[in-house]
């Protein structure tokens, strides 16, 4: 299995630290808001990684941070005038839900920066005490850039380049020794959120977040450190720093990046105003059909995201779905449990598709390859499954498309018809929570729904459904 590695710049044969292992960190989102379907092509893309080498019989430990303590987090919190944590929880709960919904499978741990405030004042003291870092008068403490000989070796800078691009910072005249060294710990401002520490009342800088939690959830080396490609500098740069002068090992062996979800052309960001939510698109489309999408390209290449593709994913998957549930309908008429002798040709050329679609896999994820592979194999399918087959064969081939389309996270059996009657039901029901004032219970319905392709809305003459 060959990865691109963002520190050699080229694709590597993987060798996992433990035979048979994968410990992996994939950084996570900041939760002050619904998650966008920019933020949402790292979560399918590395669960898709993930799947695969599950495929492989790899066990995996999947830790991905919620990013729970930040600027923006207290911005919203100021806005709503609530506490970070009530902002914070709520956007967890909701990231939740839409990871559910792309069928993207819960991390084996899904840490949340709050509540690894010792690990990380244990890990700052450490590099003060190694010489690593440093505290300013103000009680902000520094990594020390030059200190570690390495840095820039993931974004491929020159710390002396680094430095003449900083200069300008410099002549501010804040505190640091140096204008490339980076905030470990800064002092609280009026209204944050803080924690005592031995340098100040204040809260953590965000790269320390993630050495500490892949630290404690992975140990000190880890297979794959993954993220978008926006992370690479600064904060998976200063990650290598922190966590490397800290532990002295070589942190991450690989390291990952997805290229950026653009929307006419543009990257699709929360600063530009240019995004949709997942939440958004859920209401027009199957989540699948995102999924599907997102995976038609190679995760190391930008995507457009535009109506015509969605519309196109959204057909290649029916003609995928359909075949399925055509086997299905065979496999009930069908009978014998091996292989007729004229089915051999077409059984080994399944095998050779899955070869193929393994090979693309196995070519740094090319899923876009893979998909093209279980195309061939829907067209197979169509042309030789037929009511003279074995049911052998059909369950071959049907079984093979559906342990081809899981790890691409694609499930392939239709979704249940859902009647008028059982939507209204559920919103009765909802109604009733919301009168007793349960409307944890109530969201848990319209989640629900949402989930069954239908779409709430609250009006004044009462509350209206349409499937999505
Ligand atoms: P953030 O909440 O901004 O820290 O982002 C969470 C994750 O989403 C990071 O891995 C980002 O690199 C990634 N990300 C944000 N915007 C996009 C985008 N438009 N396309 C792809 N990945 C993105
Ligand atoms: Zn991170």
């Amino acid at each position: 299995m060959k990865l691109f590695n963002t520190l050699s710049r080229t694709k590597e044969e993987f060798v996992p630290l433990e035979p048979g292992k994968v410990k992996m960190y994939v950084c996570g989102p900041t939760v002050y808001n619904f998650i966008h379907i920019g933020n949402a092509r790292p979560m399918i893309v590395f669960d898709t990684v993930r799947r695969y080498f599950e495929y492989k019989g790899y066990e995996v430990n999947y830790v991905s941070n919620f990013t729970d303590v930040d600027d923006k987090i207290i911005k919203k919190a100021i806005e709503e005038g609530v506490d970070a944590d009530t902002i914070s929880q709520r956007y967890i709960a909701e990231c939740k839900k839409d990871m559910a919904s792309m069928n993207v499978k819960p991390a084996t741990t899904h840490p949340q920066a709050t509540q690894e405030i010792c690990g990380m004042l244990e890990m700052i003291q450490t590099l003060i005490d190694k010489g690593h870092a440093y505290m300013a008068k103000d009680g902000t403490v520094y990594f020390r850039t030059k200190s570690f000989k390495d840095y820039g070796k993931l974004s491929h800078k020159n710390l002396d380049e680094l430095q003449s691009g900083f200069r300008e910072i410099k002549v501010t005249g804040d505190e640091k020794e140096d204008p490339s060294d980076f905030v470990l710990w800064k002092p609280k401002k009026d209204g944050e959120p803080f924690w005592e520490s031995p340098w100040c009342e204040g809260r953590p800088g965000w790269h320390i977040e993630c050495s500490v939690m892949s630290k404690k959830y992975l140990g000190e080396q880890i297979d794959i450190h993954a993220g978008g490609e926006d992370l690479v500098f600064p904060h998976h740069e200063n990650e290598i720093a922190q966590s490397e002068a800290a532990n002295d090992k070589p942190f991450a062996t690989y390291w990952l990046h997805n290229a950026f979800l653009n929307i006419d052309n543009r990257k699709m960001s929360k600063s530009l105003g240019n995004f949709f939510t997942v939440r958004e698109i859920g209401e027009k489309y199957d989540l699948q059909v995102l999924r599907f999408f997102m995976l038609s390209a190679h995760y190391r290449s930008p995507l457009n995201f535009s109506a015509e593709l969605m519309e196109a994913s959204r057909n290649g998957l029916e003609r995928i779905l359909t075949a399925v549930e055509r086997l299905n309908d065979l496999d009930g008429k069908v009978s014998g449990d091996a292989f007729a002798a004229e089915e051999e040709a077409d059984a080994a050329a399944v095998r050779e598709l899955v070869g193929k679609y393994e090979a693309a896999m196995d070519d740094d994820f090319n899923t876009a390859d893979a998909i093209s592979a279980v195309f061939e194999l829907v067209k197979l399918s169509n042309s030789t499954a037929s009511e003279s087959s074995t049911k052998a064969y059909v369950d071959y081939l049907k079984d093979t498309i559906a342990k081809l389309c899981d790890v691409l996270g694609i499930i392939t059996e239709r979704k249940a018809e859902v009647l008028d009657s059982e939507v209204e039901e559920l919103i009765a029901a909802r109604q009733q929570a919301r009168k007793d004032k349960n409307f944890a219970r109530a969201d848990e319905i319209r989640q629900q729904l949402l989930d069954m392709g239908i779409v709430l809305e609250d009006t004044r003459e009462g509350v209206k459904w349409k499937r999505a």
